[in-house]
């Protein structure tokens, strides 16, 4: 019992008025039983369609968990739907009836006909008790699968998972055991890495190793199912000292870990103070850094310097450089660096100067270009950098985190 399907039900979901969030919510919450959710579909408030995806979903995995049209109006059809397909008659259940009215006498209400509806479930079926709200779940089996109906209220559907659906699948007797591990990269594309890992990212491979990427970041995630966790975890560590192997030094870090917080680690270890000189990032390299606890022990001082004038008056840029070179040059990014490293007392210091755009290009300097300098035991070395003008936001994250990880590269040797 490894696999789920979520069905969402609303027509609101599939107009542009509501984003199907529980389906997320809940994958998370199922993942950490180890049951890998490998479909979720949004169906329209219509019986024919809630049975279709009921069938299609019940040939695919052991879990349906469907949220929606449990309340008690015309467009609420999932109990309807439910029956149908079990091929159960919908039967009044008193009980329910009474807690239904119960709930609006307790609120000083008088239960409308239309809410009797909600008392009705097919033959079999267990109620789910609703205590945010009048409509009560359902759990039902059928040829050994599972299908938990739940309120498409997200406070409400919350609650009823937590309470009885999430309990009720972790002592499952079948419950096999999903873990997932996510492998941090930097500075290699996502289709180099494929070609890299080659048939360890093929589809249906146990684990099965996905990538996503985001402005030079690579994630690989590995998906290891076994019987048990001890075994999990041995097929993710093999897998994980594979990928390392594969890919080198653009691995940083696993699961959670971020750039500066590894580059934070590194300078810890190595006793070695940073500073940096910024021009295009704005401040945003100061910002990663010192977003991370204790990087006062490392991080010595970061400058601003937006305009030329301050390059020259705090940083000692000289301005025959500038007038020479231009602002966004390799010279420059040389004396950004140096004049940090030389103001602060730094071991290492980074400048960086560059065209976030979207105006300021032109046919030699296009948006984009971005000069890192890099000042280190004394030597100071600079890289031109050519990113994608896909944006101000993604060119000055990328030069920031480019530079970080170039400071990781230089520690690690
Ligand atoms: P009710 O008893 O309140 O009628 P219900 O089970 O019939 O509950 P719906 O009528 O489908 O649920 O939805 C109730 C509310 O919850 C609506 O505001 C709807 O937009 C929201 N909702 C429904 N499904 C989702 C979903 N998948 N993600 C986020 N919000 C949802
Ligand atoms: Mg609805």
């Amino acid at each position: 019992m490894n696999t789920a399907c979520i069905i969402a039900i609303g027509n609101e979901l599939l107009n542009g008025q509501r984003v199907d969030t529980n389906s997320s919510w809940i994958q998370t919450q199922l993942l950490s039983l180890g049951i890998q959710t490998v479909g979720a579909s949004v169906v329209p408030d219509e019986t024919d369609r809630i049975i279709t995806a009921f069938q299609a979903a019940s040939e695919l995995v052991d879990v349906l968990i469907i949220t929606g049209g449990l309340g008690p109006t015309d467009d609420d059809l999932t109990r309807d739907a439910l029956a149908q397909f079990l091929d159960k008659p919908l039967e009044l259940r008193e009980d329910l009836l009474r807690e239904i009215e119960q709930f609006f006498e307790g609120r000083g209400l008088k239960m409308a006909s239309t809410n009797l509806v909600q008392a009705y479930l097919p033959t079999g079926a267990k109620a789910l008790p609703n205590s945010k709200g009048t409509a009560p779940g359902i759990y039902a089996q059928k040829e050994g699968k599972l299908y938990f109906c739940l309120p498409g209220v997200p406070s409400e559907m919350k609650t009823m998972y937590s309470e009885y659906v999430h309990p009720e699948l972790a002592i499952h007797p079948d419950r096999g055991v999903v873990l997932m591990s996510k492998v941090c990269c930097f500075g290699m594309g996502e289709s180099v890495i494929a070609e890299k890992l080659g048939d360890m990212m093929k589809r249906g491979r146990n684990p099965l190793i996905n990538s996503t990427a985001h402005i030079g970041e690579v994630a690989l995630h590995i998906i290891a199912a076994a019987d048990n966790e001890a075994q999990a975890r041995r097929m993710i560590e093999t897998d994980r000292e594979l990928v390392c192997g594969l890919l080198g030094e653009a691995v940083y870090g696993f699961d959670d870990q971020t750039l500066p917080e590894v580059v934070g680690t590194l300078l810890k270890e190595n006793r070695l103070k940073l500073a940096v000189a910024e021009s295009c990032t704005g401040g945003l390299l100061a910002e990663m850094v010192t977003g991370i606890p204790g990087s006062s022990e490392y991080f010595l001082a970061g400058w601003v310097t937006y305009s030329n004038q301050a390059k020259v008056r705090d940083l000692g840029v000289s301005p025959e450089l500038i007038e020479k070179y231009g602002a966004v040059s390799e010279p420059v990014a040389r004396a950004l660096a140096e004049g940090a490293a030389h103001a602060s007392g730094a071991d290492i210091a980074v400048g960086i100067t560059g065209i976030a755009g979207p105006e300021g290009g032109s046919g030699k300097k296009p948006v984009g270009l971005v000069y890192i300098g890099l000042f280190f035991k004394g030597k100071t070395e600079v890289q031109e950098f050519r990113f994608s003008p896909v944006g101000r936001e993604a060119v000055r994250r990328r030069a920031a985190l480019t530079a970080l990880n170039w400071v990781r590269l230089k520690l690690r040797v």
